[in-house]
């Protein structure tokens, strides 16, 4: 084994380059065995390294000795073969493969090391577990799908660079070790050495340090930063995540959004993805009231329709009382889902009440009338008006929800979207993209008794609405705006508060009293006084860009070194106790020890 790797040992090519135009080049590549096969003598190797794989062919009709030491290799062993290019056989070439119409006649072989058997091989992703995936990481990311991710996450990262840089922004680091940035999560705390009984939060996103940046001048600002929040285990979310994170002085929603589209399609055309022209824009309550959520697949029409005024004098109590009550009956009409079985309709009630609602009816449309479910319960003009209303024809399945508005359009807009799945409305390779604006500025939080930002408390409240905030905050919109693609919220931001006076009144109206507000962001507050000039921005997720890029499923996929779930990095072993006498620097006493299964917890 070659202790040493010196420069004759260099490779001329990689493992993913040689072509038929290549045939009588001599070689050497460098890389990992991925399989090895005998056939009647004459060995094949594999060679893989992060741009392909070459075959290798070692005749025991050449080298001797060469042919017995390519025996021995073994998967994942590092070589350096050197050769000669040729042409594969007759039969054998692989239309598969890119290099699949040659291969190399091995003349030379350099061991460089050996691998153990390896407890996951590359790009068995099928049959193995995740958590051992993520165990032995550098295994799975020396596989062609990882190494096909981790190069689109960093051609996206390029292609948002470059068209930041092209529009003059500044790409400006903002501190880890910081104060609490409030973006609705925990924070993670670490603590302060020598100030004992201090801690330091990690930022849950740069959001203070870049308005102070626009107080700064530095009118465009933008940052691929990590960001952390404690928060509580759900699927595709990690607690440390990278975000595209943006910050513009002198501007309005409109250059925001038409910044961010800029990127976008950047971003998708070296994807490889489709990018419109134009990309629809809707308010919060448009989305609402269309597609029962804010962040609407549009993959696939199938809007929700307010039957109130079709199903008001009907003798079906379930929908009269609820019109009269002052709640609505909102329908859906899924196109061709008369097919679905009771069993599958049952699924679909139970996602309603789920979402809050009391039920869900449901009738097929049939050429001559409704059946099924509800259909019995409704007279024929009432049948006849709810086919009109949704525009239902025959073998379509008419689902409604009657409860008050928003419940009714939340349960119905996630019918929607399972439906979108299971009745396959689009293609797998289909995107859709819009913009959600004018969000609601707060939220009633009742569990807290109290009004919460719906985005963070820096949003601005739209102009005409600030005689609002202390009569009817919950009317109140924000302006703000939240990019969505498939039915996932891609990014989000606002144009901010830039007055001292107005951020006060902000902080007062979501309870935060002038004594709190002083000490959690009394820096702010003291930096706004100093000229703050109006600015806005933006935070793309760029994890879950990369994984809806390259077509995956999972976040974890476009990470190199992901979390579980738990918070766990099964690699590591993180999180972990920690020494006694690092705890006693720290001035800290733990009151519960750490179990050994939870410190080093990995599953799902
Ligand atoms: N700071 C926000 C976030 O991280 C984004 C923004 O308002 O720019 O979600």
């Amino acid at each position: 084994m070659a202790e040493t790797f010196d420069a004759s040992l260099r490779r001329t090519h990689t493992c993913g380059q040689l072509r038929a135009a290549d045939v009588g080049a001599a070689v050497r590549l460098c890389g990992w065995v991925r399989s090895y096969r005998n056939h009647g003598g004459v060995l094949f190797i594999d060679l893989r390294d992060r741009d392909g794989v070459t075959q290798v062919i070692f005749d025991p009709a050449g080298d001797k000795a060469l042919h017995d030491r390519a025996a021995e290799l073994r998967n994942e062993w590092v070589v350096a073969v050197g050769g000669t290019v040729q042409p594969r056989g007759e039969g054998r070439v692989n239309p598969e493969m890119p290099t699949g119409e040659i291969e190399v006649l091995a003349g030379e072989l350099t061991l460089l090391n050996r691998s153990d058997p390896v407890p996951v091989e590359p790009d068995a992703k099928e049959e193995v577990a995740e958590e051992t995936r993520l165990q032995y990481r550098y295994l799975d990311l020396r596989g062609a799908a990882m190494t096909r991710n981790l190069r689109l996450r960093h051609q996206i990262c390029r292609a948002m660079r470059s068209v930041l840089d092209q529009r003059g922004f500044t790409e400006i680091e903002t501190p880890f070790l910081t104060k609490s940035t409030p973006e609705g999560a925990r924070d993670f705390l670490v603590p302060a050495r020598n100030q004992p009984g201090c801690f330091y939060a990690l930022p849950q996103s740069p959001q203070l340090f870049k308005q102070i940046l626009m107080v700064a001048g530095q009118d465009r600002y933008y940052q691929l930063v990590r960001c952390f929040r404690d928060e509580d285990p759900r699927a595709d979310r990690q607690v440390e995540f990278t975000q595209l994170d943006v910050e513009m002085s002198f501007v309005t929603e409109a250059d925001v959004l038409e910044l961010t589209n800029a990127v976008m399609a950047e971003v998708c055309r070296v994807a490889g993805r489709p990018f419109p022209q134009e990309v629809p824009v809707l308010t919060y309550a448009e989305a609402m009231e269309a597609y029962g959520s804010d962040r609407p697949d549009l993959r696939f029409e199938m809007p929700l329709r307010d039957v109130s005024r079709v199903v008001a004098g009907c003798e079906f109590k379930i929908f009269s009382q609820a019109v009269g009550a002052g709640g609505a009956v909102k329908a859906l009409c899924a196109p061709g889902g008369g097919k679905l079985s009771r069993k599958q309709i049952d699924a679909l009630a139970a996602t309603a009440t789920e979402f809050g609602a009391k039920g869900l009816c449901w009738c097929k449309v049939e050429p001559a009338a409704l059946a099924g479910g509800t259909a019995k319960f409704l007279d024929e003009s009432t049948q006849a008006g709810l086919r009109q209303a949704c525009s239902a024809g025959e073998g379509d399945l008419l689902l409604m929800v009657a409860d008050k508005p928003a419940v009714a359009a939340r349960a119905l807009g996630e019918i929607r979207v399972r439906l979108g799945a299971e009745l396959k409305l689009y293609a797998d390779d289909q995107f859709a993209w819009c913009w959600v604006t004018d969000f609601p500025l707060v939220e009633w939080d009742e569990a807290e008794q109290r009004w919460d930002s719906s985005h963070h408390p820096f949003t601005s409240p739209r102009g005409e609405d600030l005689d609002k905030l202390d009569t009817d905050p919950g009317s109140v919109l924000s302006r703000s705006y939240d990019i969505v693609c498939n039915g996932a919220e891609l990014g989000g931001g606002s144009i901010r508060i830039h007055s001292p006076q107005l951020q006060r009144r902000i902080f007062k109206l979501l309870g935060i009293s002038d004594e709190a507000a002083a000490e959690r962001f009394g820096f702010f507050l003291e930096a706004l006084r100093y000229g703050t000039p109006p600015h806005g921005g933006i935070a793309l997720g760029l994890d879950r860009i990369v994984m809806m890029m390259a077509g995956g499923e999972s976040i974890r996929d476009a990470i190199a070194f992901p979390k579980t779930l738990r918070g766990a990095c099964p690699l590591t072993g993180a999180p972990a106790g920690a020494d006694q006498r690092q705890l006693d620097e720290l001035g800290i006493r733990i009151a519960q020890p750490p179990t050994g299964e939870d410190s080093n917890a990995g599953g799902d």
